[in-house]
């Protein structure tokens, strides 16, 4: 039988859900870490610029308190209260200078005391911008213009206002600091001033994300804004560094639901086709049970049992499969596939002519028309060794016969081909058909081998196999034997063939080989 002619097209699709399967974890996984080194970032970020505005409204608080006392210093003239400006300005950290204005102009500053400045003169300094007090970051005030400082301001006497001035300096180390915690790009702006940025906002030139924006409100106008930017690549690190940390557990997740949905799919295959494929992937195997003959206390043939070792799933038990091929009408390739698998194990052994090679053929495959050629082929192909064909049917063939079997049985022992009841006494026993069926051996179950007893009591229904075998001239097999009491009580009552456990199992040929050299007595092999 030629299993290429059998080939089976898998349709590719079939392994989209395998592909899926291994694909989606790793997908997942992709996301998910994204997402999370994003939502993480966000949450270092707010912590971030929490500090910043914890630490801003601390010194906020403290200005606005200093605020009330340069304000009710209005409307004494600047030498009376410059003791008092300089001493504060001295005592309080933060500021670079407390100043009293007189409607439009400023009369005096902590730092050079009298002073004339006209308000306009300040740049960008709304002294009049609100009714009761303002607040607003600069870029720079007049006594340093390049440096960023925060004004607040409030009516004191009418007509006049008292204002401080916070050093930006204060801010922008507390911006700088907080930057380096996550190489981040940092912007404060107070009110509706001019925003005061960390110096890595300047500094790098790259792109960069707002990752976050806090806005704190008073009296529903905006008091501070803090944002938070960082450049792409920081994030994408963060991911790739999450990534490498989960991706091996999706690939091994995707692994595994890949091998599973490719478990489903091949047992979705048809069994057909999984028998086809087999066949075809050289997945069976014939393993040999030898048969101790009793005449000359040898191995006097072996049974050829088959095997199926599935990739991933293991041995499949023989009972099962086959069971399942003769439902699917698949025994008869599997059969003849098994008569190529024998003809190519049995050129590697020496065994002579007449030894018994016993193959079991299903009852389909008796009553088939191929048979005779196919088993006249097999001959052919393993005549060099001469060996002497039984094949093992059962009880069921001949009861569901139809007359083909009984032909091809008349045939095939015409040719010398001996042919054995299998199972005897387990199916639907008719003893009219063994003399309607001219057969050669009784293979007695190992159900009625296992009922001897050690104690060497009478088996009553075994005997009367036995001796009803003997009177149809039938020779007989015992299977099943596995210990000496068996063997010693089937011997003593003339049984020609023993097969068990105890005399050897089951084996593939090439534990058969040297296993038949160290049991058989010199001479008995042909070269
Ligand atoms: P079977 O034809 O009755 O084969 C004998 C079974 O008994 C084998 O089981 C063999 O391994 C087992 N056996 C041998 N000695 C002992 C023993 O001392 N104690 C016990 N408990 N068991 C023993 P296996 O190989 O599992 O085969 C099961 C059945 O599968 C076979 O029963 C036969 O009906 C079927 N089978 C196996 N190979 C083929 C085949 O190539 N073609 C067909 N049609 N059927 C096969
Ligand atoms: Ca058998
Ligand atoms: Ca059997």
């Amino acid at each position: 039988m030629s299993t290429s002619g059998m080939t089976v097209r898998v349709p590719s699709w079939r392994y989209l859900p395998v592909a899926f399967a291994l694909v989606v974890p790793v997908l997942l996984c992709v996301g998910w870490t994204w997402l999370h080194a994003k939502s993480e970032q966000r949450h270092a970020a707010e912590d971030a610029a929490k500090i910043v505005r914890v630490q801003v409204e601390n010194i906020l608080s403290q200005a606005w308190s200093l605020l009330d006392r340069v304000a009710d210093l209005t409307p004494q003239p600047c030498a009376d209260v410059l003791p008092s400006l300089q001493r504060w300005s001295a005592l309080n950290p933060y500021f670079r200078a407390l100043v009293l204005a007189n409607s439009d102009h400023i009369y005096c500053s902590s730092v050079i005391g009298t002073v004339d400045f006209a308000i306009g003169d300040f740049r960008k300094w709304p002294i009049d911008g609100t009714p009761d007090q303002w607040l607003f970051s600069v870029a720079g005030t007049p006594l340093a213009p390049d440096r960023p400082a925060i004004l607040l301001g409030k009516p004191g006497a009418p007509g006049y206002s008292g204002a401080v001035a916070v050093d930006g300096r204060y801010v922008l180390d507390l911006l700088n600091a907080v930057a380096t915690l996550g190489d981040y790009r940092l912007e404060l702006k107070v009110g509706k001033g001019t925003p005061i940025r960390s110096d890595s906002w300047q500094g790098s030139a790259g792109p960069a994300d707002l990752i976050y924006e806090e806005v704190t409100r008073n009296n529903g106008r905006v008091a501070l804004s803090i944002n938070v930017m960082a450049p792409w690549e920081s994030v994408v690190s963060a991911w790739q560094q999450l990534m490498m940390s989960y991706l091996p557990a999706a690939i091994a997740i995707g692994a595994g639901l890949a091998f599973a949905a490719y478990r489903l799919q091949v047992n979705r295959l048809s069994f057909k086709e999984q028998l086809r494929r087999a066949m075809k992937a050289d997945e069976f195997q014939v393993c040999y049970q030898p048969v101790y003959g009793q005449k000359t206390g040898q191995c006097e043939g072996v049974e050829a049992l088959m095997r199926w070792n599935r990739p991933g799933v293991g041995f499949v038990r023989p009972d099962i499969f086959i069971a399942a091929a003769e439902a699917e009408e698949m025994i008869i390739p599997l059969t003849q596939h098994v008569l190529r698998l024998i003809e190519r194990d049995l050129q590697t052994w020496q065994t002579p002519p007449d030894f018994h090679i016993a193959v079991n053929i299903a009852p389909e495959h008796l009553s088939s028309t191929g048979l005779v050629p196919e088993i006249q082929a097999f001959r052919a192909n393993i005549a060099s060794r001469q060996p002497l064909i039984v094949l093992e049917i059962t009880e069921r063939s001949l009861i569901s016969d139809n007359g083909q079997a009984r032909r091809n049985i008349d045939a095939l022992r015409a040719e010398g081909v001996r042919v054995a009841i299998d199972d005897f006494g387990t199916g639907h026993c008719s003893l009219s058909y063994l003399q309607m069926f001219p057969v050669d051996y009784l293979k007695i179950d190992k159900g009625f081998v296992h009922a001897i007893q050690p104690s060497g009591e009478e088996a009553p229904v075994l005997d009367v196999i036995i001796t009803l075998a003997h009177r149809l001239n039938l020779a007989v097999v015992a299977e099943g034997v596995e210990t000496q009491a068996q063997f010693d009580y089937l011997t003593s009552r003339g049984v020609a063939f023993i097969q068990g456990y105890l005399f050897a199992r089951p084996m593939p040929s090439v534990e058969f080989v040297p296993w038949y050299a160290g049991h058989s007595p010199p001479g008995a092999q042909r070269a």
